[in-house]
């Protein structure tokens, strides 16, 4: 049998760094350190690996581990700690068939339960505690959203899009004897009269303010309601319901949105956290038509704060799709 790489180094065929020696062992440094103190302690006499140790060997084993203890306290790695191990066979790793103990130390070592990498053989449990770990960060997910005041809904909502007629308009409209003529009347637009929200403390620094301006003359309240109705309108038909002055007007967008620049008298409610709002919202009287507006767009988040404005009985609701894009654009 070929003589193992450590009996050549025994016998100074190979050169190595040696730390200790007697006539039973030898302490070489380890040619690829895994710690910076990496010693191996190799009884001299032919020995495989622990599994083929004897009652002979026992002495010889201790005197090994008094060898580590002395190196211990050569490097003075002791109060700080070290470790000696021994590997036999395959599943330890042992990769030279002599027997040796390696003594490691100089850093922290980590807990000795890393695993080795897997085989393809094992395809299926990888999959199986990959799955796990899916649904495992999905429920965290879940947790987390259902915790979050501006949860995202985890099922897109298509929400019912029609168009505000002219007559659904006109309705909501001052008559015409309180205007003179089918215009946007010229009144207060008043101080919408929902409860206060926890944005409208902070006062925005920018606001762009409705086409109206002080009036003495008030508009004939000609409020019909209309629950749960939601329509979505354009500009002009916007511009014409804050005209009456009578309308509760939601900023659906979030709050540092709305703190940007908002229009006048807007209230915010971001959509996201409409449900959390609930206790504010239903303390809103319903005798007004409730004006909503975002960004612009598709409205998602107007429509969400409608659908439970909705379910408490609010309504006619109408939704502005230009929102503060097109009205910061036209003001
Ligand atoms: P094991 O994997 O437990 O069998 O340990 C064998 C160790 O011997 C490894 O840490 C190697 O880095 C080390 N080793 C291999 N060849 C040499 C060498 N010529 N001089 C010093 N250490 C060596």
């Amino acid at each position: 049998m070929q003589p193992t790489i450590f009996e050549r180094i025994i016998a100074r065929e190979i050169p190595s760094t040696i730390e200790f020696e007697d006539d039973r062992v030898i302490a070489i440094r380890d040619i690829a350190p895994s710690a910076p103190v990496h010693v191996l302690i190799i009884p001299k006499r032919v020995i495989r690996n622990v599994d083929d140790l004897s009652e002979q060997d026992t002495e010889l084993i201790g005197h090994v581990f008094l060898v580590a203890r002395d190196l211990a306290r050569k490097y003075g790695v002791v109060d700080n700690g070290y470790r000696v191990v021994t590997n036999c066979n395959e599943h330890a790793g042992q990769t030279v068939f002599h027997l040796h103990f390696h003594l490691l130390a100089g850093e922290p070592l980590g807990r000795m339960n890393s695993r080795p990498p897997r085989s393809a053989g094992s395809t299926r449990s990888m999959l199986f505690e990959g799955g796990l770990l899916v649904i495992a960060a999905i429920a965290l997910a879940a947790v987390f959203n259902s915790m979050n005041p501006r949860q995202i809904p985890w099922v897109k909502k298509e929400y019912e899009r029609t168009q505000a007629t002219q007559n659904d308009i006109q309705k909501y409209l001052a008559p015409p004897e309180a205007t003179g003529q089918n215009k946007p009347v010229d009144v207060t637009v008043d101080q919408p009269t929902a409860a206060p929200t926890k944005t409208e403390a902070a006062a925005p620094t920018t606001t762009a303010a409705p086409a109206a301006s002080p009036s003495a003359e008030k508009p004939k309240n000609t409020f019909v309601a209309d629950p749960g109705k939601v329509l979505e309108i354009g500009y002009d038909a916007f511009v014409r319901l804050i005209s009456t002055g009578s309308f509760h007007l939601i900023d659906a967008r979030t709050p540092e949105k709305y703190s940007e620049g908002h229009i006048a008298n807007a209230i915010n409610i971001y959509g996201g956290e409409a449900q959390s709002r609930i206790p504010d919202i239903i303390q809103s009287p319903r005798d007004r038509v409730i004006l909503i507006y975002c960004d612009g767009g598709e409205c998602e988040l107007s429509h969400h704060v409608a659908d439970v404005l909705k379910q408490f009985g609010y309504g006619p609701i109408f939704i502005y799709t230009g929102g503060w894009a097109e009205w910061k654009t036209k003001h």
